[in-house]
């Protein structure tokens, strides 16, 4: 099959592949872009493999970064955009179920693509736009199917973080899998347990990101694989839950999809949980947050000062989530109370300690720190104007 017209994205990226070719070695445009390309969905990086090793990758553009070259990954700067060439290569004997043990460079593509893990990403486009498919992953394409490149069940003992990515290519694509990849994902599942949390948690959250989450996370259910993820060993029934909100609803971020699923599991501690995932301490926070609003909002209307403590983009999240429940939703007094608040944090204040250990002679410690904060809070409820003169009355009065 030829392309007849090349997307942009891969017209900009033209002069790459021609000058690596004019150097004598192959170039071809592979993965996600040329499957996305084919399935005319938005493209976002244009990968390239090629035949050259990094060192002559290197010798033929004047402006590279060395990203990984011990997988052969080059980032080539031409045109203002940057693109990763990557050396052909095959991934020899995975001894740890971790990362390859060793990864050798090859001049062939057919060898390259055939290390790739399903067929619809196994596809590559040269320069004229015809494109290269050695597995059949054109037929698979057409038939939304999702099918290992190979033997599944070799390939999954091989990188256990493949099941993972079929399920979030589900998601993604509304694709199904194919019989033999099911199976072997099912079976490969326990190796799991092996795959380090962070590439877990990295596929786990584009699946749940994506427009047809109910499908991935209805197959990663399904299939058992949930049972050797970290800290959801039997939630299945409580993880089914998620599947109560609205039909048409998808998480608007990471952060509440996390918070959604917290919420189902009814996880008490939220950071220990998300410890176990070793997400960063700024998204733990953050999922921490939702949690609460959460609660707050099961019991009352939201005031003054929970908008003062928490991210407006938040509270809009969880109200979002409560809507997908079915529950009553105002996003409008979200707004409101936002817009109404007189400070957004305590530097906005016009005291500060310094200025009340001078004018009224406080010492520094936590008596000053206690009056700050009460200061704040008056502020924020509007029972006192964020004014000097009104300030100092106040603390006169309570002196
Ligand atoms: P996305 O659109 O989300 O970036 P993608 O298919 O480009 O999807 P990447 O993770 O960017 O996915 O990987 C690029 C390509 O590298 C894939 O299309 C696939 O060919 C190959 N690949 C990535 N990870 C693996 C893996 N664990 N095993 C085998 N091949 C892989
Ligand atoms: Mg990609």
């Amino acid at each position: 099959m030829r392309l007849e017209t090349l997307p942009s994205e891969f017209q900009e990226a033209l002069p790459v592949l021609e000058k690596i070719k004019a150097a004598g070695f192959e170039a071809y445009f592979v993965g996600g872009s040329v499957r996305d390309a084919l399935l005319q969905r938005p493209i976002h990086d244009v990968d390239i493999a090629s035949s050259s090793y990094p060192e002559e990758t290197k010798r033929i553009f004047d402006r590279t970064v060395d990203v990984g070259i011990e997988h052969g990954t080059v980032l080539v700067l031409e045109n203002n955009r940057e693109y990763e060439v990557t050396t052909f290569r095959t991934e020899d004997v995975y001894v740890d179920y971790r990362r390859p043990s060793k990864v050798s460079f090859v001049r062939s593509l057919e060898e390259d693509l055939k290390r790739r893990d399903f067929t619809i990403n196994a596809l590559a486009l040269d320069e004229n736009g015809q494109v290269i498919d050695l597995f059949q992953g054109l037929d698979d394409l057409e038939n939304q199917i999702l099918r290992a490149v190979g033997t599944a069940a070799e390939r999954f003992n091989e990188d256990a973080l493949r099941i993972m990515r079929g399920f979030r290519f589900q998601a993604a694509l509304d694709f199904d899998l194919e019989q033999d990849t099911f199976v072997a994902m099912k079976d490969c599942a326990p190796l799991l347990e092996k795959i380090s949390v962070e590439r877990i948690f990295i596929e786990f959250d584009k699946l749940l990101l994506a427009p047809f989450w109910r499908k991935g996370l209805e197959a990663l259910l399904t299939s058992g694989a949930i049972e050797f993820l970290p800290d959801l060993k039997g939630s299945r029934a409580k993880l089914e839950r998620l599947f109560d909100l609205a039909s048409d609803f998808f998480f608007s971020a990471s952060e509440q999809a996390w918070a959604a699923l917290l919420l189902a599991l009814d996880v008490q501690n939220v950071k220990d949980f998300l410890k176990k995932w070793k997400t960063s301490r700024e998204f733990a926070n953050k999922v921490q947050d939702l949690v609460e609003i959460a609660a707050i909002r099961s019991e009352r209307d939201l005031t003054k000062r929970d908008c003062y403590d928490y991210d407006i983009d938040l509270l809009l999240q969880a109200e979002e989530l409560r809507q997908a429940q079915g529950l009553a939703v105002d996003f409008s007094a979200i707004q409101n109370l936002d817009a109404s608040l007189t400070i957004h944090n305590k530097q906005e204040m016009v005291v500060n300690g310094g200025m009340l250990m001078q004018v009224f002679g406080f010492e520094p410690g936590p008596k000053l720190g206690q009056i700050l904060k009460e200061l704040e809070y008056a502020i924020v409820d509007g029972r006192l104007p964020n004014e000097l003169e009104a300030i100092y009355a106040y603390i006169e009065e309570k002196k």
